[in-house]
């Protein structure tokens, strides 16, 4: 192990006492004389050590800082975050004109998925597991009784579960039936699950420009209402003078936007696309939570080992988040690739789910 600067300033300082005072003790120096200057000189040597200490931890702050920094500009600057089309867009009009009608039918046709009907329940104590609320409703309510068809039943974050309903009707009476029922009132409930609304990020705009210049010129320019569009944050760009902003806009608006393609701001018209981001922590590399939240290793995104960052990866790739997969669910993703790549599935299949959640209103 490499000593650390401090015990080596440590041993450099003792010996440089030490043969001082030796050559003192030689010298013709009265002994109030000699104990001055060792005096002096041990102060000196207090006062090195206590830069040095400084000096090592501000280093090593510096050091977290740059892989956060690292880290988080990674995340952003990925291609999964939805740079513009690089083929211009004639090409890609082309290119459908190619495939039949009846291919570009199926397509739309696919794109909606149906509706679902879900209900979350929720414990009342933190820390119920999901397991645990599963096994309680399953004791206590009886579905053939209630006539209710369930779809699916799944365990979810923060000791929540996700019942899935055939119907919008089913899912009524079950929400009624958990909610009424007396011997489970004080420890579940169940809810509607929130839904988000859609995002939009906007490319290429000035970093001088503010929030609020942004919201004023949009609304203004291309007609938009501002109560149905907030701007939440912005993220950079590839060159310094710009940056991406990413909105959120109710269904109606959101539907408004996307047809316009672009939007006008000051002298430029913005491109644009729809800002869908599954959440995955840099420091662990799993979906689900971010890093400040994060309870699991750091991970390296190339290989999902400890010990070493991304860039000073030297082994196969091995995404950590389709292995994870895999293991849990049994899900047989592929895993030669790194976690950040575009098309992994474990990311595509995060995509699918985070857009269920999300609120088009159609
Ligand atoms: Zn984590
Ligand atoms: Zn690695
Ligand atoms: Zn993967």
């Amino acid at each position: 192990m490499v000593p650390l600067p401090i015990f080596k300033l440590a041993g450099v300082t003792t010996a440089a006492l030490t043969k001082i005072t030796a050559v003192l003790l030689k010298a013709r120096v009265s002994s109030d004389n000699r104990k001055l200057v060792q005096a002096e000189l041990e102060t000196l040597a207090s006062v090195l050590f206590d830069k040095v200490e400084e000096n090592g931890s501000l280093k090593a702050k510096v050091e977290l800082l740059q892989a956060e920094n690292a880290a988080l500009q990674e995340q952003l600057a990925t291609p999964r975050i939805q740079i513009p089309p690089s083929a211009p867009p004639e090409q890609a009009q082309r290119q459908q004109a190619q495939k039949s009608y009846a291919k570009i039918l199926k397509g739309k046709a696919k794109r909606r998925p149906p509706p679902r009907h879900v209900s979350l329940v929720y414990p009342k104590f933190r820390e119920t597991s999901s397991e645990e609320v599963k096994d309680t409703l399953i004791r206590e309510v009886d579905l053939s009784k209630a006539k209710v068809g369930i779809k699916n039943i799944r365990k979810i974050s923060k000791g929540r579960i996700a019942i899935e309903c055939r119907s919008n009707k089913d899912l009524g009476k079950l929400l009624d039936e958990i909610n009424a029922n007396q011997k489970i009132a004080d420890t579940l409930e169940a809810k509607l699950p929130v839904k988000k609304l859609p995002q939009v990020i906007l490319y290429d705009i000035d970093r001088v420009v503010s929030k609020e210049q942004l919201l004023t010129k949009l609304t203004a320019e291309n007609e938009l209402d501002g109560n149905a569009i907030k701007v939440l944050f912005s993220i950079r760009a590839r060159t310094q003078q710009k940056c991406h902003w990413v909105i959120e806009a109710q269904p109606q608006e959101f539907k408004r936007i996307l047809k316009k393609g672009k939007l006008s701001f000051e002298w430029s018209r913005l491109s644009l696309r729809e800002f869908v981001r599954p959440t995955r922590c840099y420091k662990c590399n799993e979906y689900g939570h971010i890093s400040t939240k994060c309870v699991g290793k750091e991970t390296c995104p190339k290989c999902g080992e400890e010990g070493h960052k991304g860039p000073d990866c030297v082994n196969q790739h091995k995404c950590i988040a389709c292995t994870a997969a895999n293991a849990k669910f049994q899900k047989g993703y592929d895993t030669g690739h790194p976690v950040t790549e575009s098309n992994c599935p474990s990311y595509l299949q995060e995509m699918v789910e985070l857009k269920k959640r999300i609120n088009y209103a159609s």
